[in-house]
């Protein structure tokens, strides 16, 4: 009897540690079916930007082209580590005026307090009133016509308290910011092209991004020309909004003629029947080329049959105040600028530059940068902005 227990305990274990085995063994070869990553794919199966459509486009040449002297030996932009994630596009998640603007809310708030704190308008009233105003950078001939503007207005009504004085000067510069055509043009059926100009740092790059996202969650098919050659990062900060927003890249090699890269983004971008191209452009040239000069070819080039350039926004840092609008004044004075793009309002107590924007520059500002989010750009609307100004 007990030689029957010992033998089937033995035939049990034996037959255990064969399963064991058994179970090992397929585990392994589970592990070694396993498919090794294709290359160009993550591991999630998310493209890298091996994958990405990315061209290097030939030169332009153009009949009486200034000669662009060869950069030193164009580098391979470096491979980014990860890559990067992409998002769908959603609903777009609009911040608000008043939400942003604390900076220049608080810078004027001093003023605003003031004012309110005297009990009757005297002459130390109109004298905090400029103050405010050249302070926030309204600049000196736009706050002298608007003071004068409000005196008279303050004569007519017989206004005589301080409140009701601030009303007035808000509808006033609710009047004045009014008048500008704000919209950004995009017609049906062709190739648009949105170029974007500024100097380095004041945020173009972002801003197009920013802009791919809002187009993309209006089911617009949107290319992205990196027509900054002479700044490696600019090429690779637009790869990742190209991943980001779901839109196509057309980049050249560092150093590379801008112009070669965005007319073949409009090339691409007809070829594949996409709405739109936006077109990055340097703020800064390596060459000996004038910058202006290099623009100026971009627009012809850009404009070339299918090219249809539709708008050619100015990018501005609001920070940077009156300075910025110096240098402004040499790209309209190039390019026939349609519209500004007012980048980190949000991070400016300088919010009158609006209007010497508009008031120096003849120009609209038609987006304006509230954060350094996707999301983060909205149209500029003048009774939403004045009012968050003063709240
Ligand atoms: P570019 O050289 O003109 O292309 O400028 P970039 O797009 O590289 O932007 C320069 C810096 O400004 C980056 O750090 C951006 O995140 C930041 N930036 C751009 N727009 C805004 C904005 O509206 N608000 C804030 N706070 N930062 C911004």
């Amino acid at each position: 009897m007990d030689v029957v227990v010992i033998l089937i305990v033995v035939v049990l274990l034996v037959g255990l540690v064969a399963g064991g085995v058994a179970v090992t063994r397929g585990r392994r070869r589970e592990v070694e079916l396993e498919p090794p990553p294709s290359p160009g794919r993550s591991a999630a199966g998310t493209p890298t930007l091996d994958e990405r459509p990315v061209t290097e486009p030939e030169a332009v040449p153009e009949p009486g082209d200034v000669a662009v002297p060869e950069a030193e030996a164009p580098t391979a932009p470096p491979e980014p580590e990860a890559a990067p994630e992409v998002v769908e596009p959603g609903p777009l998640v609009r911040p608000s005026f008043r939400e942003r603007l604390g900076k220049a809310r608080s810078a004027l708030g001093e003023y605003v307090g003031a004012v309110l704190g005297r009990d009757r308008i005297d002459e130390e009233t109109w004298d905090e009133l400029e103050e405010a105003l050249i302070s926030a950078d309204v600049g000196i001939d736009e706050t002298t016509a608007l003071l004068d503007e409000l005196r008279e207005r303050a004569d007519e009504l017989k206004i005589a308290e301080p409140e009701l004085l601030l009303e007035q000067l808000k509808v006033l510069l609710k009047d004045r910011l009014a008048v500008a055509d704000r919209s950004l043009r995009l017609d049906d059926g062709t190739t648009n092209v949105w170029l974007f100009v500024g100097v380095n740092g004041v945020g173009k790059t972002t801003t197009i991004g920013k802009v791919a996202r809002r187009l993309r969650a209006e089911d617009r098919s949107v290319l992205m020309a990196a027509g900054d050659t002479f700044r490696a990062a600019a090429a690779e900060q637009l790869t990742m909004w190209a991943d980001r927003t779901g839109a196509e890249l057309v980049r050249g090699s560092e150093g590379g003629d801008p112009s070669s890269v965005i007319f073949d983004g409009v090339q691409r971008a007809a070829a594949r029947g996409i709405d739109i191209v936006l077109a990055d452009t340097a703020g800064r040239l390596h060459t000996k080329t004038n910058l202006m000069e290099e623009l100026r070819k971009v627009r012809r080039v850009a404009s070339r049959e299918p090219g249809n350039v539709t708008e050619v926004l100015l990018v501005l840092d609001a920070t940077t105040g009156q300075n910025g609008l110096v240098q402004a004044k040499q790209f309209t004075d190039a390019v026939d600028v349609t519209g500004v793009v007012l980048t980190k309002l949000d991070g400016s107590a300088k919010g009158g530059i609006v209007l010497a924007i508009q008031s120096q520059l003849g120009m609209p500002v038609k987006l304006v940068g509230l954060g350094e989010t996707a999301d983060d750009l909205v149209d500029f609307d003048p009774d939403e902005f004045v009012d968050a100004l003063f709240a």
